[in-house]
């Protein structure tokens, strides 16, 4: 079960989506040794980039970052528009130190330092062309109070807000096995709905908000997409039509690779890893996202300087480095 269905209604403006991810979440659980209540903190929000990057209208990756000072410094999931997506975080604490009934304020908003920075990086994105990025901070301001949101679904929602983006609704729910995941958004009601007089577009929504309000982590978590569909929007669909697109396959993929490893470090410096090799007898580095390991020994990085000296005349001089 690693699928995704996108669906639209004929009687209400309403796009949705369902999501359901199995042995794809299991790929990224097992190169990891995170404890219960950030696993759980991990999944939902690999639910949550799924969903959004099945939304996008172009060629490319959607990244969801979250940052702290509390225990969860950085939280990375990554998801490219064919589905394909990897995910990472980085403590600030040793794991044994994570209570297993810890929120998500108290993870990721440990003195309202919590922010959800989430960018959309287009594949043919032309160098020197920056990314369009969001960010929002972590917590709600009532008045005087401050309130740290307590679910990955709640800081999305968080985020569509302060984002001006269409009215959406985002129900995540996640656990050693699975993810699963709903996603309603409101369309322009001018779009394909203009058979709704304004007051049906709007009763059309509601209704759909509420059907998708009865929805359980138990049938996110258990049921295909197609049956919660059914299930959910049956009155829907009997009424006044649910159409369905062919459901979509997400797979764990990353995308690291030695050439990658290579830039990095040249970044770091000739001079840099000369050192480590000295003290060590080689480069070794893991992938912060699969845990692949690559090696560079002294021949090795002999060879990546000297590429880059090549490559460097070839190259109008930049300002980095
Ligand atoms: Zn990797």
């Amino acid at each position: 079960m690693n699928e995704l269905l996108v669906f639209m209604c004929d009687g209400a403006p309403v796009r949705g989506e369902i999501v359901s991810i199995g042995s794809a979440w299991q790929a990224v659980l097992e190169r990891r040794n995170d404890p219960p209540a950030i696993r759980k903190i991990l999944g939902d929000f690999v639910g949550a980039a799924t969903l959004l990057s099945a939304s996008l209208k172009f060629d490319g990756t959607l990244i969801i970052q979250a940052q702290s000072k509390g225990p969860i410094q950085l939280l990375v999931v990554e998801c490219k528009s064919d589905l394909s997506m990897r995910a990472t975080l980085k403590l600030s604490v040793d794991p044994s130190e994570i209570e297993p009934d810890a929120t998500l304020g108290e993870l990721l908003d440990a003195s309202h330092s919590g922010r959800l920075v989430i960018t959309l990086d287009p594949a043919d994105r032309e160098p020197g062309q920056a990314p369009y990025q969001g960010i929002v901070a972590l917590q709600e301001h009532a008045g005087m109070v401050i309130k740290p949101v307590t679910s990955a679904a709640e800081a999305i929602a968080l985020y569509m807000q302060n984002s001006e983006q269409l009215d959406t609704r985002i129900w995540l729910s996640s656990n050693e096995t699975h993810v699963g995941g709903l996603l309603l958004q409101r369309l322009p009601d001018s779009g394909g709905h203009a058979h709704l007089d304004p007051q049906e577009a709007a009763e059309g929504w509601n209704r759909i908000q509420a059907l998708g309000e009865t929805i359980t982590d138990e049938e996110l978590l258990t049921l295909t997409p197609e049956v919660i569909l059914r299930r959910l929007f049956l009155e829907e669909s009997v009424n006044s039509g649910v159409r369905s697109f062919p459901a979509r396959k997400i797979q764990f993929s990353c995308r690291c690779s030695r050439t990658k490893v290579a830039d990095i470090l040249r970044m770091l410096g000739e001079e840099e890893v000369e050192d480590i090799i000295a003290e060590q007898g080689k480069v070794e580095t893991a992938c912060e996202f699969c845990g692949k390991m690559y090696q560079f020994d002294a021949v090795d990085c002999r060879q990546v300087f000297k590429t880059d000296l090549l490559s460097d005349a070839t190259r109008p001089p930049s300002s980095g480095h």
